[in-house]
């Protein structure tokens, strides 16, 4: 029984980056599909602070691009594919992409999470015309102009402080009364001189003819309405995790795939890492321990399969 590949990793983001590298030095033939650049959410973060290992704040751009040249020299194989279903078919993996089917005796899903959208009205038609979901990508197209960042987690405060450097006038509304952001974050946010923090307050509308121009928001606290004029809205209000390319895994009730402690998901031979994982705390250090320990499950269970387990 033997498959194209030993492994593919679906995903080139932190965690299938690092599953990649591990894989490929546990000497297994590794294939990493991605259907865009690598590095995934990471290529957003301007400035990362807490990557273990670099004191000084590196762009997640390079932190990416480090990850890369490591599951390189490796050995690991990368391809630019957008895989459209893996199915197993006895033993096999078959993964379907948009140039033909690869198969692999297991699977590491490492598709992580894609931003979450408010659905008001305006959002969709003006977004890319002040509407937008990366403060690092469009920011500068508004240096000193007036801002709005929808959200209260990390990411909300993580990019709000972003667009501080770039303007005095960002205004940040969150739907309660406090942060749900780790505190380091929230408290920088309330320090910060260039941002405006409204609790209790949600957006309802995005106006403007061709481009942003006012957003509706709405008081919780007090029931009133109001018009604020603005020339951008960012929306950091959580992430979907992209599960589409896999039928008939466990799920928990976000919708994010369900694994054990060895990342094994309910299907034998498919494992999951990174953000589109279950787990209680995402952030790049732990979508790469994660993807190590996949890569070393997903190395195991083919072991088994071969007769060749340590036993
Ligand atoms: P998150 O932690 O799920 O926070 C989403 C925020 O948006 C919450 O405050 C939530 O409000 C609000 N929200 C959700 N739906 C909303 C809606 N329909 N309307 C208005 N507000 C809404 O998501 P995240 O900030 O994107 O972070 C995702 C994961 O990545 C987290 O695990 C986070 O720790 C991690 N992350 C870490 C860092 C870092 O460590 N520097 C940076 C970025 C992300 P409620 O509080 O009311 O639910």
């Amino acid at each position: 029984m033997r498959a194209d590949k030993d492994l593919i990793i679906i995903g080139a983001g932190a965690a299938g980056m690092t599953a990649a590298q591990y894989g490929a030095r546990a000497n297994l033939s590794v294939l990493l599909l991605e259907e865009m650049a690598s590095g995934g959410q990471s290529l957003n973060i301007d400035s990362l602070e807490n990557y273990p290992g670099f004191p000084e704040p590196l762009s997640g751009v390079e932190l990416s691009q480090r990850f890369e040249d490591q599951a390189l020299k490796f050995g690991a194989e990368i391809e630019s594919r957008s895989v459209r279903s893996v199915k197993k078919d006895n033993e096999i993996f078959l993964v379907e992409t948009d140039r033909g089917t690869i198969s692999s005796m297991a699977v590491i899903i490492a598709t992580g999470a894609k931003h979450k959208t408010k659905g008001v009205p305006g959002e969709k038609e003006l977004t890319g015309r002040g509407v937008s979901y990366c403060a690092t990508c469009d920011g500068p197209f508004f240096k000193n102009k007036r801002i709005l960042v929808v959200g209260g987690g990390d990411a909300a405060c993580d990019e709000a402080m972003f667009l501080a450097n770039l303007s005095d006038k960002v205004v940040m509304i969150h739907r309660r009364d406090r942060f749900r952001a780790q505190k380091a974050l929230a408290e920088r946010i309330l320090n910060s001189p260039n941002i405006e923090v409204r609790f209790n307050t949600e957006i309802k509308e995005i106006k403007g003819s061709t481009r942003v121009e006012r957003a509706i928001l709405f008081n919780n606290a007090d029931n009133t309405e109001y018009e604020k004029e603005l020339e951008a809205v960012f929306i950091f209000i959580g992430s979907v995790p992209q599960t589409r390319i896999i039928e008939g895994v466990s799920l928990d009730e976000a919708g994010y795939i369900v694994t054990g402690q060895r990342m094994e998901s309910s299907i034998k031979g498919l494992f999951v890492a990174g953000d589109v994982r279950s787990t209680p705390f995402r952030q790049i250090v732990v979508a790469a321990g994660e993807g190590a320990i996949a890569s070393h499950s997903a190395s195991q269970y083919i072991d088994d399969l071969l007769g060749k387990a340590y036993v």
